[in-house]
């Protein structure tokens, strides 16, 4: 899509993630953090921003953050200095936002990820703690806006990325990545659609051959994947317009409508000098030590990329196998308790990855109420290696199993569903469908091949689909040639 763009000019990206911390309570307040409330119900003094009410720092948050930080490889600072972000806006009352500026609590870091089977690490400038702002309603028939306040003071990290990102895949495929180390270290929900996960997009395009990046714009109100992508192509095709024609790219925040598939130019980007950061005097500089930022290393669970390059080597996954079996830490073990029983990991990984999942919409969060759990499906898939049922009839059984919510064993011996690996008896059908069917057997031994399969599924009819493939191919292919 972006070809001509593309053959003249290299696409530039980097990523600013605002992501909400999932504690009991708010950043700088006592009221409880929470999402969907009656408008204006979880607030205190502090979120209303009235005069006197002082902010007081929740300890769980930057526990929260600090484990973040950790998981993607930052320097975390053992001091690190809260600033007010002065602007006027109505879901702001205080006049102002709490945020880390010149002193951020994280440093560097990174994400890696795998695209098109190739390892990326794409560098992080930074992480900082701030409070998010309120949100304000414009019922537009109605002529009137109105603020509520419940989000005022919630927990945001922001991520910051260098401008290392080349093409929107790898834009998707690091907001992915990034999504998922949140989730295994269940800090956010990372939903993207209720605005707890939300990503702004900078972009710029460089001529290809020079060193000099191009001017960026930032592109806010990216809401699901799929427009982050889209959003992306927009923005490089209106850049590359723009200068093809002879004009500049003014550095400015624009608004992707998602609706119609276009961005528009929200305001001019505003400098720092704008927002007149200074120290916020009501809170002590954080210190975090070295002992407890060691300590949170150590408690640190296995992260996504971890797991997914252990099951790269451990259980033989392609990349794109091991990617899928560890989008979330659940899935993984799933998988890694049926691989171990059943000792087969491309087994456990195919009837996973086409069976079960058929079935789960929400890979993170639909495991773990699945039946057949972890130990079932193992269950099942025994039956398979020890011959009781063919692949074909696992897949019906395991249907049966997800329906009834009852054992592989109980369904076989209720529905009496075993393969018949009986050799004899095979034979007496294989040799039953040949004799009832002259003109058929005439025209495979003429050489029309494909009737093979004709009787193949007469003789499974007979069996009730239950005969053994394997063997019902040897005798047939014995019987037919004659
Ligand atoms: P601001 O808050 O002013 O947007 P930040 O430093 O928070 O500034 O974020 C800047 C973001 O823009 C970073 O993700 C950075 O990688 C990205 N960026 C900087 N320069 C460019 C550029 N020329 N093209 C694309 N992205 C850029
Ligand atoms: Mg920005």
């Amino acid at each position: 899509m972006l070809e001509k763009v593309l053959e003249k000019y290299e696409l530039v990206m980097g990523l600013e993630v605002h992501a909400q911390l999932k504690t009991k309570t708010k950043l700088m307040s006592p009221a409880p953090n929470a999402y969907g409330e009656e408008p204006n119900t979880a607030v205190s003094t502090v979120c209303t921003g009235m005069p006197g009410a002082l902010p007081t720092l929740n300890r769980a948050a930057v526990t929260e953050a600090l484990k973040t930080a950790l998981a993607l490889k930052c320097d975390v600072q053992t001091l690190s200095v809260f600033s007010r972000k002065h602007y006027f806006y109505p879901d702001l009352p205080k006049g102002y936002q709490i945020s880390q500026y010149d002193r951020p609590y994280a440093l560097k870091g990174r994400v890696v990820f795998y695209l098109n089977n190739e390892r990326r690490e794409i560098n992080l400038t930074r992480i900082h703690m701030e409070e998010d702002a309120g949100k304000n309603l414009h019922l537009d028939d109605q002529g009137i806006s109105l603020v509520d306040l419940n989000r005022s003071s919630v927990p945001l990290i922001e991520i910051v990325s260098e401008p290392e990102l080349r093409s929107p895949p790898e834009a998707v495929a690091y907001l992915k990545a990034l999504r998922s180390v949140l989730r295994y270290l269940d800090v956010c929900d990372g939903n993207l659609e209720e605005g707890n996960f939300r990503c702004d997009a900078n972009v710029s395009l460089r001529p290809r051959g020079h060193e000099k990046f191009g001017t960026r714009v930032e592109l806010k109100n990216i809401n699901s994947f799929r427009n982050l992508e889209r959003a992306i192509i927009y923005e490089a095709q209106r850049q590359y317009d723009s200068l093809e024609t002879g004009g500049k790219i003014v550095q400015e925040t624009r608004l992707w409508d998602a609706d119609q598939n276009k961005s528009q130019s929200m305001r001019s980007k505003e400098e720092a000098a704008d927002y007149r950061y200074m120290p916020e005097p009501d809170l002590l500089p954080l210190t975090i030590s070295k002992d407890v930022i060691e300590k949170a290393r150590k408690e640190l669970p296995e992260l996504p990329i971890d797991k997914m390059e252990r099951f790269i080597k451990e259980y033989h996954r392609s990349a794109y196998d091991a990617e899928v079996l560890t989008t979330s830490s659940d899935l993984a073990d799933y998988f890694e308790t049926v691989a171990k029983a059943i000792k087969d990991d491309q087994l456990a990984s195919n009837f996973i990855q086409t069976n079960v999942l058929a079935h789960i919409p929400n890979v993170e969060t639909g495991i773990q109420k699945f039946y057949p759990d972890a130990k079932s499906l193992a269950d099942l898939l025994m039956k398979v290696q020890d011959k009781t049922l063919s692949l074909n009839l696992a897949k019906d059984v395991f249907e049966i199993m997800r329906a009834e919510k009852k054992s592989a064993a109980a369904i076989i011996q209720e529905k009496n569903l075993s393969q018949v690996n009986d050799e004899s008896a095979l034979l007496a059908v294989v040799e039953k469908v040949i004799q009832e069917n002259p003109k058929q057997l005439a025209d495979f031994r003429s050489g029309k091949d494909k009737l093979f399969g004709f009787f193949m599924g007469q003789c499974q009819k007979a069996l009730e689909g239950k005969g053994s493939p394997a063997t019902l191919k040897k005798l047939l292919d014995e019987k037919l040639k004659g």
